[in-house]
């Protein structure tokens, strides 16, 4: 089906743009942004309404315009030259990876992960983890890293978001057309779809390879709504994070093993295996059965084995970031399975298990995920603290400090999340190689040279386009409830000129989205004053089971109604990536304020940090990391809520920590905001504008995170894989 509607397409491009058709079907388009402005000039509205979606807009694009653009020389060079890009971008040498490292022996990465982020237009991540792995392979993709990539492809994917009336979230689910994203189903080479076998108590279960081309990256996409599967089973991938538990371990090896032997038919063999997070902890056991087969070795042997190439990710403290499934159910699904490891049920449940002997124990996929890896990591230097210490009691006889969990902090895709005229404002005075990675003490120099009032005026006109986009936003929210429009019309909520907060991530408690509301007179003062008036933009969506996520969201939203805060403080529907780029580009200060230790890393604020934007975070994940290598002589990049202390009182913690967001909003930020020159200019804002640009972006990016997981695992997993076999 989809096939057909891409042959179509392909077919109905005039000759001098059909390279719009492979344009299209690479996902590249989504950081180049000469390539994402043929689409939107092709067709602005459909653009828009489609996510941004190149696929629909060349599915849905009328004849007549496509006339319009065949004659349109200026256009039809502009395909040209993106697509003789793309084509030297695919075919290039001169990467990192190879410059350094060279093919390493024609070895290939394959990266493990349930959700991926890389467009809003194809909606298969729920939050900070998947944008990760989103921006994970797009950095593979620059640096020439030799990675492949497995997820699952839900109908669903995650639910949309709508506020009912009263302020409580509504999740509504719309079905993914796979023949209109930029997706193919992988083929044999007779033709036929390529469909795994992943056994299941009583029944193999069907699953279908489709391929999701990420620059040089593909990313392979599993299955299950086929009609040889059981009713059940074709739901198995429905949606991300549905369901129950028993949902979720079917999901799991689906990912695991159907993704294992995805790769085996596709004739690829991986030496390394990456598991992001422990969703994917099962393609051990098959990696284990097979070597066992082939090689006639013991479940031991094997085990060794595959540690050595092993790389496993843990992402989060907090408990309900990680799968327990009840011993009952492991064997329901697993029982059958293990008659090929030869090993005794109890000793395979031990694996998954604190206590080996405790036969009530769940098993718990992140403690199974760390015993079959070599090499494992937590995505901040605080986090990997942590984590060494909440899984110390695996590694007996052995220090805290010593537990073999180390760190590699997160980072983000630069390119994607950095407005291209703030690129090009770099492009112009830093000159063209900035892109390629400067370092933090060449960049400080060199923005010396970037013009402040420039600088402003860029980031000033991303605030009033965000301006235009929260109010065309809250109109159509009104349009659809017509009982609150005497309350708000949408075209007068928030100053274009004012000083803009943004608070956008997933709603989990930990998040606090509500800290800043915690004393509303005092809030209320802050946002009115008349010489320096403050205005806070939230968005984010909660967990369709977490009650208390969406209780946060409607003190939100109830709020937002009330006076003095309405068009003061906004609730935007529907958070995604596109929403994220949008506010981290127009916002002045992005907030953050978990109860640490609880966020592992936070991702949101090295974007907002790209593009300029003041980061007022607590200590906490990435922050706590990059606020202690600021250095005197250069402007803060932001502000830190209070210091690192943890009370035991959680309640008493919020109240210090609100106090102090406060105090620094009305000290510190709103008045450094509101310094002007006499060229209307707040010249010590702009400078930390600057050090937020210089010094937060060369080290909390992917690029710079990818080379830290080839040189420090990727490749010593390598080798010891190879000097095993
Ligand atoms: C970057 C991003 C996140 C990560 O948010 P943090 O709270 O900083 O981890 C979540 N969701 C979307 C859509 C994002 O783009």
């Amino acid at each position: 089906m989809a096939e057909q509607i891409r042959t179509t397409t392909e077919n109905a491009l005039p000759a001098s743009i059909s390279r719009l058709h492979d344009l299209a079907y690479n996902l590249r388009w989504q950081w180049d942004a000469p390539t994402r402005e043929l689409f939107a000039r092709l067709d602005l509205s459909l653009w828009e309404s489609s996510n941004q979606n190149p696929v629909l807009v060349l599915q849905g694009v009328g004849q007549e315009r496509l006339n319009e653009a065949v004659g349109d020389s200026e256009y039809t060079a502009a395909v040209d030259h993106a697509a003789a890009m793309l084509d030297a971008y695919m075919a290039s040498d001169a990467t990192w990876f190879r410059q350094e490292h060279g093919d390493a022996g024609g070895s290939t990465i394959a990266y493990f992960s349930a959700e991926f982020g890389l467009s809003e237009a194809l909606p298969i991540y729920s939050g900070g983890l998947g944008v990760l792995a989103g921006d994970h392979l797009k950095s593979a993709s620059d640096l020439g890293i030799p990675l492949v990539a497995v997820g699952l492809l839900y109908q669903q994917g995650y639910f949309r978001q709508r506020l009912s009336e009263s302020g409580w979230q509504q999740e509504l689910c719309d079905t993914n057309d796979f023949g209109k994203l930029p997706l193919v189903p992988e083929r044999a080479p007779d033709g036929t779809p390529v469909v795994v076998e992943v056994p299941f108590p009583e029944r193999p279960v069907l699953a279908q390879v489709w391929r999701a081309q990420v620059g040089r990256v593909p990313l392979f996409l599993l299955d299950t709504n086929l009609p040889e599967n059981r009713p059940e089973d074709r739901d198995i991938t429905d949606q991300l994070y549905g369901g129950d538990v028993e949902t979720r371990i079917r999901q799991e090896l689906v990912l695991g093993i159907g993704g294992y032997r995805a790769l085996e038919r596709l004739g690829i063999e991986p030496t390394v295996y990456h598991m992001n997070e422990g969703h994917s902890a099962f393609l051990s056991l098959e990696r284990i059965c097979t070597l066992m087969q082939q090689r006639g070795i013991s479940f031991a042997e094997a085990r060794t084995i595959v540690q050595a190439g092993s790389v496993f990710t843990t992402h989060t403290p907090v408990a309900a970031g990680h799968d327990y499934f009840p011993p009952e159910l492991m064997h329901r699904y697993l029982g059958h399975f293990t008659q090929n490891l030869d090993i005794p049920w109890h000793e395979f449940l031990a694996l998954g298990r604190h206590d080996p002997n405790n036969e009530g124990e769940y098993f718990c996929q992140t403690i199974f995920a760390l015993r079959m890896s070599s090499y494992a990591n937590g995505v901040s230097r605080l986090h990997g603290e942590v984590s060494r210490d909440m899984w110390k009691s695996l590694y007996l006889d052995t220090a805290v400090e010593e537990v073999p969990i180390g760190h590699v902090t997160n980072g983000v895709h630069l390119l994607s999340y950095l407005s291209p005229q703030l690129a090009g404002l770099c492009d112009q005075y830093l000159g063209a190689t900035w892109r390629q990675g400067h370092t933090a003490s060449q960049l400080r120099e060199e923005f010396d040279r970037v013009p402040s009032g420039e600088l402003w005026q860029i980031h000033t006109k991303h605030r009033w386009d965000l301006m235009r986009v929260v109010r065309q936003r809250l109109r159509s929210q009104l349009e659809r409830d017509q009982s609150l429009e005497e309350s708000s019309s949408g075209a007068d909520v928030l100053n274009p000129d004012a000083l803009t907060i943004g608070f956008a991530r997933r709603f989990a408690t930990y998040k606090r989205a509500t800290l800043l509301l915690r004393d509303p007179d005092r809030l209320a003062r802050i946002l009115t004053n008349p010489a320096r008036p403050v205005q806070v933009v939230f968005a984010g969506k909660a967990h369709p089971r977490d009650e208390g996520g969406k209780e946060l969201i409607r003190r939100v939203v109830g709020l937002s109604r009330q006076e003095p805060f309405r068009g003061r403080l906004v609730f935007l529907e529907d958070y995604n990536i596109g929403v994220a780029r949008t506010l981290v580009q127009g916002v002045d200060v992005w907030l953050n304020n978990p109860q640490r230790p609880l966020e592992a890393s936070g991702t949101s604020g090295m974007k907002a940090a790209a593009n300029g934007v003041l980061n007022v975070s607590t200590l906490d994940g990435w922050w706590d990391e990059a606020w202690a290598a600021t250095r005197d002589d250069d402007a803060p990049p932001g502000w830190a809520i209070g210091d690192s202390t943890s009370y035991d009182d959680k309640e008493y913690q919020e109240r210090v920590e609100a106090d102090a967001l406060y105090n620094l909003l009305e000290r510190e930020v709103a008045p450094l905001y509101y310094d002007r020159d006499g060229d209307g200019l707040p010249r010590r804002w702009i400078e930390r504008m600057k050090s937020a640009m210089y010094t937060v972006s060369p080290v909390y990016n992917t690029d710079r995170m990818l080379r830290e997981y080839a040189e420090r695992y990727y490749l010593p997993a390598m080798d010891s894989y190879r000097q095993m076999r």
